[in-house]
């Protein structure tokens, strides 16, 4: 973030990005990243949050074998994001998940524990990294899950980042608190305290770690008391959180400007340049198909976040001619990848297509028919006795023959003749 050492360090031999910078030597000064600073505002620019033009780093201080400076650089008052909003999916609708802000700062070493022996690896140390803090909006773990869901596709869609979990290159922190279920229409009271479990390092993980939170402090206010506020670790082979430190509270860390970085501004044309560069965000090409098609919220969801299907759809679309066309494909190309992967679109629609106007019927389908009568006695045997409903079911083994090719009317009339005149 401040220096010019590479970030990608993924599976390097520890402590080899390194410069005096990012290892807090005396007498190394910061610069900041352009592209890291312009990353944050597309990143802002698409969850429509409020643009702090002219904004400045703070060294966020406290001691930890992580932050060699024994501070961070980071942003406090004057975050490049501020507010904004994030459309998430949940039971069948769009919900607004309001921000409190997105900033930008470095991230710090990386400890690895042996034994006994704690190690540091460097390499991660000054890297850019882009907080974005939700509001306490979201009440249970799956809200969250959807959520932090939804900023991974967002990072990847605007290629600031790979978000990869495994690669430490998204992690995850959830503040968790209760408070008492307010009557109809009026506000929740947040509770004066709140519990952080920290380095969440995957989707699961968050869930377990809060719904564990949630039962946890449940128990402590049943018995009369309140949880403390704290900071706590998850242990994912017990499916557990622990106790690390007492949370700090902002004055804690004594934040200042960073007086070896003056204030920055980001001019009109800058903001306006980077506005170009949003594409059409995943949340917009969702309801744009949901429109178009009549896709319903899931599948078009499925479709979008999934980037091998979305890419073959989006070859598909000049083809498609109606909704229901439209329906199939789609929920063809979500719910059967082997029927299309390794395929060249157009030798699959053409498949397809020939597929769709395949209609089994004449000597084929009395043959189906006839096969049908002979093997389901029962359902014969009732339909004779005047149980309708079971021609229904007849119909349905004569299409599962048919592979779904049969022209149903056909079908249908076939067997009534058949039934009827062979009683
Ligand atoms: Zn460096």
């Amino acid at each position: 973030m401040f220096c010019g050492c590479s970030a990608q360090h993924f599976r390097q031999p520890a402590n080899t990005h390194l410069c005096p910078t990012c290892l807090g030597l005396p007498g190394s000064l910061p610069v900041p990243n352009q592209r890291a600073i312009e990353m944050t505002v597309l990143m802002a620019l698409a969850v429509k949050a409020k643009i702090n033009r002219r904004f400045f780093f703070e060294r966020k201080n406290y001691f930890y074998p992580d932050l060699p400076k024994g501070y961070q650089i980071s942003q406090h008052i004057s975050p490049i994001g501020e507010g904004g909003t994030v459309p998430v999916l949940l039971g069948g609708k769009y919900v607004a998940v309001a921000l409190h802000d997105i900033h930008l700062e470095e991230d710090t070493a990386k400890l690895e524990h042996h034994g006994d022996e704690v190690w540091i690896d460097f390499n991660r140390s000054g890297v850019p990294l882009v907080e974005v803090v939700t509001q306490p909006v979201l009440h249970s773990a799956a809200a969250a899950k959807a959520y932090v869901k939804r900023i991974q596709q967002l990072v990847r869609w605007l290629r600031i980042s790979d978000a990869d979990m495994e690669k430490g290159s998204m992690r995850l922190e959830a503040n968790i608190s209760l408070a008492t279920r307010p009557s109809d229409g009026e506000e929740i009271e947040l509770p004066s305290y709140r519990v952080e479990v920290k380095n969440l390092n995957s989707f699961r993980f968050l869930e377990k770690a809060i719904n564990y939170e949630i039962e946890r402090q449940k128990k402590i206010w049943q018995n009369g008391k309140q949880p403390v506020q704290e900071t706590r670790g998850f242990d994912a082979q017990q499916g557990v959180t622990f106790g690390q430190r007492r949370k700090e509270v902002a004055k804690d860390y004594r934040y200042f400007p960073d007086p070896d970085i003056p204030p920055l501004e980001l001019t009109s044309s800058a903001i306006a340049r980077l506005r170009k560069q949003l594409p059409r965000l995943p949340w917009e090409e969702e309801k744009m198909w949901q429109e178009r098609y009549g896709l319903d919220w899931q599948l078009s969801q499925t479709l979008v976040a999934n980037d091998k299907a979305r890419e073959f759809w989006q070859m598909l679309v000049p083809w498609i001619k109606n909704r229901d066309q439209a329906q199939k494909i789609a929920k063809l190309i979500v719910n059967k990848p082997d029927r299309w992967q390794g395929k060249k679109p157009a030798k699959f629609w053409q498949e397809w297509q020939k597929g769709q106007n395949e209609r089994l019927g004449g000597a084929k389908l009395a043959e189906i028919v006839s096969q049908v009568i002979v093997e389901e006695t029962k359902a014969v045997a009732d339909y004779r006795r005047g149980k309708i409903s079971a021609l229904g079911y007849l119909v349905g083994q004569v299409q599962r023959l048919a592979r779904g090719k049969a022209d149903p009317r056909e079908a249908q009339q076939l067997l009534q003749q058949e039934l009827t005149n062979n009683g």
